[in-house]
């Protein structure tokens, strides 16, 4: 369990003020420019002691991510931070509540960044649909430059422009290089990689996207030393993390807590247990929509963390905890997420635009009952020709869910073909084990 004095997001759910004099009495924009002062190549050693993983769903160590910008920055290339803050995964809102109540952890973060990678501008790309956030965090930004804490000639000594830009509400401009289109004025389509944006990212420069959450917790990582954050968790998945738990719980919410917690204590701690009783658990889906659920049986000690779920074959994702109780129609709920990545495939790569739009439609038959038990097989084997054969990570997303859900409740499935074709032929049907 995580003690107060460690966690970092001390204003989750807005009890304090979130403005500059809130977020100063919290200890943000402390010693900032002992660490600016420090320079580029200490904050990235910084932060790779401190084995801080992207929290935007891949997990990657984000010191190592800094440290692939160029060293030398090229007067006609010059580099950019960009903040991914397009969050729209289903279940996900983490990011949301770091704008809203405590935006000057993520602004001060994005002048550390800046240091790290030799930027002296900063975009945050925000969520179309993120009115209030996107106030909020313009205020706070407002509110550094007027302070003189970022901006030219500011008090750290290292220029900084900070550029709030608003989304338009498309899911897949989410992914970084559909971000980086988007934020040049182009439609938000993903770019094949390589290049990397490191090398060519926003207007061809060198750039680096990072999650909201991994930027606003780099100043607090500088000020209580790697060492701490590092020691928090489990080796290789470090730190404290934002969970978002929603679904069959007592009381959903969106909490702090060390990476690694049990699945069941983070549920009987934050959120007062499952509805009607952990006996009525059927499934979670542990990091977001993308990553297949897991059923019951395999939930209750499990720790959650990114290697972990990995090598249970699911994911910790961004860490949105997605809990079913058994009044949950479970193939209806997954067909339900096929749509949705059919809807928002950005239609570039026939896999991806033309495969979600077929798994969507045999899920939507599976639901009914209204199929022939073999498809089950030939939607598992192109949910495997979708998988990485696509540009992007849609594809995988749009993949991941229905094969967890045939992995684990097929019998599921089978019956509800049983069933339908016992009604159809006038007799009762016999359940699969
Ligand atoms: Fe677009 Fe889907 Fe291809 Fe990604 S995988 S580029 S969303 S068509």
């Amino acid at each position: 369990m995580l003690a107060d004095k460690d966690r970092i997001f001390t204003n989750l759910y807005g009890f304090h003020d979130w403005g500059l004099e809130g977020a100063r009495k919290r200890g943000q924009w402390h010693r900032t420019k002992e660490f600016v002062d420090n320079g580029r190549e200490w904050i990235v050693e910084q932060m790779k002691a401190s084995n801080l993983r992207g929290r935007g769903g891949a997990g990657f160590p984000t010191g190592l991510k800094w440290s692939f910008m160029p060293k030398e920055v090229d007067p006609q290339r010059p580099h950019y931070v960009v903040v991914n803050a397009d969050e729209s995964e289903p279940g996900t809102c983490k990011d949301r509540e770091i704008m809203r109540h405590d935006p000057h952890l993520l602004i001060e973060g994005c002048l550390i960044a800046g240091v790290a990678m030799g930027a002296h501008t900063a975009f945050i790309y925000v969520r179309g649909e993120f009115i209030r956030e996107r106030e909020h965090l313009q205020a706070a930004v407002d509110q550094a430059y007027e302070a003189r804490l970022i901006g030219k000639n500011n008090v750290h000594g290292w220029d900084m422009d900070i550029l709030v830009h608003h989304g338009a509400g498309a899911y897949i401009c989410g992914e970084e290089t559909a971000l980086l289109e988007s934020l040049e004025g182009k439609k938000g389509q993903p770019r094949l990689k390589p290049p990397f944006p490191a090398n060519v990212g926003v207007y061809g420069c060198p750039s680096t996207v990072n999650n909201v959450e991994s930027i606003a917790v780099a100043p607090e990582i500088l000020r209580r030393g790697p060492s701490w954050f590092a020691g928090l968790g489990k080796p290789n998945n470090a730190g404290t993390k934002l969970f978002c738990i929603s679904g069959h719980v007592e009381r959903p919410c969106t909490v702090e807590e060390e990476m690694g917690i049990p699945f069941r204590e983070l549920v009987e701690k934050h959120c007062g247990g499952i509805r009607g009783g952990w006996d009525n658990l059927l499934a979670i889906i542990p990091g977001g929509s993308s990553v297949p659920c897991l059923p019951a049986s395999e939930c209750q000690d499990l720790p959650m963390d990114f290697d972990t779920l990995r090598d249970k074959k699911s994911g910790l994702g961004t860490a949105a905890v997605i809990v079913m109780d058994r009044s949950t129609d479970i193939v209806k709920a997954i067909a339900r997420l096929a749509h949705f990545y059919k809807h928002e495939s950005c239609g570039q790569c026939t896999p991806c635009r033309e495969g979600t739009g077929w798994m969507w439609r045999v899920m939507e038959r599976l639901v009914e009952g209204r199929a022939d038990p073999a498809e089950i097989d030939m939607l598992l084997e192109v949910t495997k020709q979708v998988e990485g054969h696509t540009i992007c990570a849609l594809g995988d997303a749009a993949a991941w869910p229905i094969q967890g859900l045939i992995r684990h409740f097929r019998p599921e499935i089978e019956n509800r073909i049983a069933k339908r074709r016992a009604a159809d032929a006038g007799r009762p049907a016999v359940a699969a084990e």
